[in-house]
């Protein structure tokens, strides 16, 4: 793994995930806070590969503030709590120098064990899982679709949220509710079909798609279902070129993407998914990089 957790000042490190690093505060005042750090890991496949994406940490803690800011406006929507520490900005000062600019202070919260997915077009596991059975995560769709089609309307296709070092796995909506509740499933699968609709047409006006893209959520001390982790980062969501998508012919030609799947591409052709993983070539990492920077460009300007 490259990008260890680092040894941060003020903070003690309580968990690293396949991306992420999280810290709690060393001082009492502060508790109900953590810290969020991104690291310039890639993951595939549920695997850390090596080495990392130089800068993928920023770029994808920007985009996060950039989206996080954005929908917490009621500017083309109301607005969607999320998980920033209400003292963020002012609190800047807490953020040790090593991780400025790849680190979120949020809110500790109660973090729900479904990956709340929406799929607006048909590709990756979807379509795997269409091709078997004309089915995703058990919605029936019309039949006669192709890899990479725009869906009749966007559907939510939860995942459980499995244990450190296990695979998510693709769930119905009724074992989202045997999960979480009827309750709690409903306010899941529908804010985050809203939350979708949203980005995808602000995405758009962009001439980018916004093909799918997963949510995680998580219950604030005053029980508020709030918008948590990343969100809509070319980690946790296909991007694809509008205009690609409109001319292409072959499938990878039309899903010409801001996002990981170069990486997953290179590694579905030169690893057989048994072992180690093999190191990523220079070429694959920084045409990552690339893709990763264009779309927050295009999306942000930034
Ligand atoms: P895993 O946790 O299975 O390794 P992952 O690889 O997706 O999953 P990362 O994304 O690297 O993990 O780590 C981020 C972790 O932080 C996730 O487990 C996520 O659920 C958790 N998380 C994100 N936001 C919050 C929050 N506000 N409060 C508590 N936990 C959070
Ligand atoms: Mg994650």
């Amino acid at each position: 793994m490259t990008d260890a957790p680092t040894s941060l000042p003020g903070w003690n490190h309580v968990y690293s995930g396949k991306v992420r690093d999280l810290y709690e505060p060393v001082d009492p005042a502060l508790a109900g806070r953590m810290l969020v750090v991104a690291s310039d890991r890639v993951s595939a496949f549920d695997h850390v590969l090596s080495p990392g994406i130089p800068d993928k940490g920023v770029l994808l803690t920007t985009l996060s503030l950039w989206w996080f800011d954005l929908l917490s406006s009621t500017d083309g929507g109301r607005s969607i709590p999320n998980h920033l520490a209400p003292d963020h900005t002012i609190g800047r000062e807490l953020i040790p120098a090593a991780v400025v600019g790849r680190a979120m202070l949020v809110k500790n919260l109660d973090m729900q064990l479904v990956e709340c997915v929406v799929r607006g077009y048909l590709t990756g596991s979807g379509w795997a899982e269409y091709t078997e059975s004309g089915t995703v995560c058990g919605i029936r769709l019309p039949a006669g679709l192709s890899n990479g089609d725009r869906l009749p309307a966007p559907i939510f296709t939860p995942a459980y949220k499995a244990p450190m070092g296990e695979h998510d796995e693709n769930i119905s909506f009724d074992q989202t509710v045997e999960l979480v509740g009827a309750e709690k499933a409903e306010l899941l699968r529908d804010l985050s079909l809203e939350i979708y609709e949203r980005a995808a047409r602000i995405a758009e006006a962009r001439d980018v798609i916004l093909a799918d893209t997963k949510f995680e959520f998580g219950v604030d001390d005053d029980g508020v279902m709030t918008l948590a982790d990343e969100v809509l980062t070319s980690d946790s969501s296909r991007y694809w070129d509008a205009a690609a998508w409109r001319a292409g012919t072959t499938p990878a030609e039309r899903m010409a993407s801001f996002d990981k799947q170069i990486v997953r591409d290179w590694l579905a052709a030169n690893w057989d998914k048994q072992g180690t993983p093999p190191e990523l070539p220079a070429e694959i990492v920084e045409r990552t990089a690339d893709r990763y920077r264009e779309l927050l460009g295009r999306l942000t300007g930034i």
